[in-house]
């Protein structure tokens, strides 16, 4: 049995994390952790923070964990808001405010491909070792769809008509950065055990 924790305070993401690992890891939050701060998140990479998250818990708490970090890149925009994507329109996190920000500097633009990247940082016995995820795809000229978060009503992935909100969660995750990341962290704990 492996023993991880996921260094995120988002509980939506352990639990959907969780129903996707093998019975042979054991997985627990920040809260069992017993750690309530926010974790330092510095970098201005996805893959940095993503390393920064995972090393602040290790070195505290002396344990093995995980973390993930994500970051929708667009190319008309030069890669924006990239690792700013949480916090593109204020310093406060608004997923409404971000969208509208996005829409305004791309306008008419015709050239409206983007992708979204997750790095994933594992620290385990003593390694690190990162994964990532792409989802390519396009910026809608206007929202659509009401499922998800962030700036699922104006992402469509590459090939599929749709906005990742107007997905189910089962659907969005047979394409998403996110999920095609923890696949892959999945399958190393796989062969490794
Ligand atoms: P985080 O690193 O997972 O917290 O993601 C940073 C930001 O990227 C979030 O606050 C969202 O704005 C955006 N984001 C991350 N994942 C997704 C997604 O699956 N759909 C839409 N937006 C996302």
């Amino acid at each position: 049995m492996i023993k991880l924790v996921f260094a995120t305070a988002n509980a939506n993401k352990v639990t959907e994390i969780d129903n996707l690992l093998p019975d042979t890891v054991q997985l627990s939050s920040l809260k069992e952790l017993g750690h309530k701060k926010d974790i330092p998140e510095t970098s201005d990479t996805i893959e940095g923070n993503a390393k920064q998250k995972a090393d602040f818990i290790t070195e505290n708490y002396k344990v093995n964990c995980f973390s993930d970090d994500t970051g929708l890149e667009i190319n008309a925009l030069n890669g924006e808001p990239g690792v700013y994507s949480a916090r593109y329109a204020s310093e406060i996190k608004d997923d409404e405010a971000n969208i509208k920000l996005v829409l305004k500097k791309l306008e008419d633009n015709p050239k409206r491909g983007a992708q979204f990247k997750t790095a994933i940082a594992l620290n385990i016995d003593g390694e690190q070792h990162v994964f990532f995820g792409v989802v390519k795809g396009t910026i809608r000229k206007q929202r659509i769809g009401n499922n998800g978060f962030g700036y699922d009503p104006i992402f469509e992935p590459e090939n599929c008509g749709k906005t990742f909100a107007q997905m189910s969660l089962e659907e969005k995750n047979k394409y998403s950065h996110r999920a095609r990341a923890f696949n892959k962290m999945i399958r190393f704990l796989n062969a490794r055990k």
